[in-house]
């Protein structure tokens, strides 16, 4: 039986991650500082003995003794990575420095959680692992971006200097049951919105672009890439290549929940990016791994979550 840490395991994809390991036989240590994270996310884990919940927060020293090291802990939603942003790049440099020496000690395997947002506003479509990025450093998403950047750098350095047994992964948009209600991600805002017939917040004029990936999808990715055994350290972009525009996103929402909700305009946030789809011929190659779920099978079940969710509030 491993022994496997999941820092941020109470978040939306780290209480996913829990819930599969769990089921793999594994023994799950679940770190956590609540910031972003709900307990409601783990509580049906709680009373299984293989799984182990730990309130802390990795910007400061921890140990255990561990097999292998999931490092998720971060909050992924601009409006919650930008409400303490010095936090925010702690969390990311210094969190991420603690869980490299804790893979150090224990000889132990670590995967980073890296992002699109290391890619920033980018030139390259779509975005290919060997592209560096158009990020803004002194901007007001520098925080996670520059902060993720970093990570990737300590975790690269790591392997190099320290022979630390590294996997990196750059996560695009995600989406599905756990997210947090008020996370302010546009998933999760236009579905609330349009459950509540409320009007739905487009920021900019909606020709932006992303591509969302069901989280059951992005599971099977990060635990692929963990456990290959060809020394594939990545970067690998993990994302579901369908992109469709913000604005069109809007109206598949609206006809999903047979809303009577009109969209409105409000302003583009600085340095939003203008486009986001993943190049994923690395993870077909390296990982024999493509997204599966249809994004309105996806969504049918995001919604009905949502939907259970603003019933318990009422
Ligand atoms: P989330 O906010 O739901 O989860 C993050 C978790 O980390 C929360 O439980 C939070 O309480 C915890 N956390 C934050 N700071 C911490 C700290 N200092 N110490 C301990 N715990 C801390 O976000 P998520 O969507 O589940 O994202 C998980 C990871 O995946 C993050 O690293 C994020 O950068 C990455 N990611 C997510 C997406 C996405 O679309 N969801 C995209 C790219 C990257
Ligand atoms: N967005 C929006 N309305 C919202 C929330 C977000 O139009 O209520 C836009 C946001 O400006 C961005 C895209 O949706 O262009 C995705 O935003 P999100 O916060 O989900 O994640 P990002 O990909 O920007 O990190």
């Amino acid at each position: 039986m491993k022994k496997i840490l999941v820092t941020g395991g109470a978040g939306f994809i780290g209480s996913h991650l829990c819930e599969k390991l769990l089921n793999g036989g594994n023994y799950v240590i679940c770190l956590d500082n609540f910031f972003t994270g709900k307990k409601d996310n783990i509580k049906h884990l709680i009373s299984n003995k293989n799984f182990e919940l730990v309130e802390h927060d990795i910007v400061k020293d921890y140990f255990t003794e561990v097999n292998q090291i999931y490092n998720l802990a971060c909050p992924a939603s601009p409006v919650a990575y930008q409400y303490n942003p010095i936090n925010t790049i702690k969390t990311c440099v210094l969190g991420t420095l603690n869980m490299l020496e804790l893979a150090k000690k224990n000889d132990a395997r670590i995967l980073q959680s890296s992002t699109s947002e290391i890619y920033g506003n980018p030139i390259m479509h779509p975005q290919k692992e060997e592209y560096w990025g158009n990020v803004n450093p002194i901007g007001i998403r520098s925080c996670y971006d520059e902060g993720k950047r970093c990570a990737e750098t300590l975790m690269m350095d790591f392997h190099r200097q320290n022979k630390v047994d590294i996997r990196i992964i750059r996560i695009f948009n995600t989406y599905g049951p756990n997210m947090d209600i008020n996370d302010g991600r546009v998933v999760s805002n236009f579905i609330v919105q349009a459950l509540q017939d409320k009007d739905i917040t487009i920021y900019g004029d909606g020709s932006q672009t992303r591509s969302f990936c069901y989280v059951s999808d992005l599971i099977d990715g990060i635990i692929k890439m963990m456990n290959n055994e060809f020394d594939f350290i990545g970067p690998v972009n993990l994302g579901n290549p369908s992109e469709r525009t913000i604005l069109d996103f809007a109206k598949l929402i609206i006809e999903l929940t047979n809303s009577k909700s009109k969209i409105v305009y409000k302003n583009l946030p600085q340095d939003d990016p203008i486009k986001r789809k993943p190049d994923i011929s690395l993870a077909k190659e390296k990982l024999k791994w493509e997204p599966k779920v249809d994004i309105k099978d996806g969504l049918a079940k995001t919604i009905e979550y949502f939907d259970k969710k603003l019933k318990e509030n009422n």
